[in-house]
């Protein structure tokens, strides 16, 4: 039983304490309000955005923050980026989007959309033989262009902070990918709030959901009715990321709160990860003059290997 109501639980931790439905819901958004104001995620005057995808993460992100900016006035917009995803002959994307134009719709908050076809010329279905043909991952040429693209809107709309749907679950899985690849850079760019140098240029990342496990945010889209795409991406290919997903729930099945660990031991070395890689020089992109730490940026290289 949840032991300040006395009715049937829905959640239980793993010391045994239970919550029941309007118990959990009160824990789950207290959760979100403490990472928010502990990480200094949104402050006055930040207006926000969030990247929405219409899968389970996004959709709770932009539930959560759709009571959170309304109670403390400040402005939100959904963004929402179609890839040019083919699943079984339909578009990807396509019920996602539905969800959230809805939820827009429904709770007055601005909606923008855009798609690679429209920004960069192309889909990524179009692209899949040319990106295995100079074997870089999907998912890798995915997210840079995602984000440039986000970046761009988040810009030219004066967002500040722009949120990401990532887990617990997903922060626990990249901390230990950066250190099976050795990637100390990247590691450090790790946290409640994304990157190592901020730029004008750049909307700050935050994430939300950060201290939320993927079972709570399921167990909380339910309850709350948030209508999510539960479909896997068809062309996913960080098999890296994969096996250590596999191998960190088969952990955790065992040993419980190993993930919550991983994310808590990171969050103490964390300032001093950032601290090493801060005084590193911001340069502009000389193609697109875009913040970036070489010559050339991420993205213009992307493109130019996609010609
Ligand atoms: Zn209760
Ligand atoms: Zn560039």
């Amino acid at each position: 039983m949840c032991r300040q109501c006395e009715i049937n639980p829905v959640w239980e931790f793993t010391n045994k304490r239970k919550l029941c439905k309007t118990c959990f819901a009160k824990y789950f958004r207290r959760k979100i309000n403490y990472t928010i104001r502990k990480f200094c995620l949104i402050e006055k005057g930040d207006k926000v955005g969030v990247a929405v995808s219409g899968g389970k993460d996004s959709m709770a992100t932009l539930f959560v923050l759709n009571d959170f900016c309304k109670k403390n006035r400040s402005e939100l917009i959904a963004l929402f980026i179609d890839e040019g995803i083919k699943c079984s002959g339909k578009n990807y994307r396509d019920k996602g989007k539905k969800y959230i134009e809805k939820f827009c719709k429904d709770n007055n908050i601005e909606f923008i959309e855009t798609s690679f076809e429209k920004e960069y010329k192309l889909t990524l279905n179009k692209k899949l033989s040319q990106i295995k043909k100079i074997k870089i991952s999907n998912c890798f040429v995915c997210s840079i262009l995602k984000r440039a693209l986000l970046n761009k809107i988040a810009r030219s709309k004066g967002i500040t902070k722009l949120a990401t749907g990532h887990s617990l679950d997903d922060e626990a899985e990249t901390i230990i990918l950066n250190l099976v690849k050795g990637d100390i850079k990247l590691l450090a760019k790790l946290g409640p709030i994304a990157g190592v140098l901020h730029n004008r240029k750049f909307a700050a990342r935050i994430k939300p959901l950060y201290l939320c496990t993927t079972k709570e945010i399921v167990l909380f889209a339910r309850l709350m009715n948030i209508k999510y795409d539960s479909k896997i991406c068809p062309i996913r290919s960080d098999t890296l990321r994969i096996k250590i997903r596999k191998f960190l729930s088969g952990l955790e099945k065992q040993h419980p709160e190993v993930k919550r660990a991983i994310v808590n031991s990171y969050l103490k070395i964390m300032p001093l990860l950032k601290l090493k890689f801060k005084d590193r020089k911001i340069n502009y992109c000389e193609i697109c003059s875009e913040p970036t730490s070489t010559g050339k940026c991420k993205t213009c290289w992307v493109l130019k290997k996609l010609e």
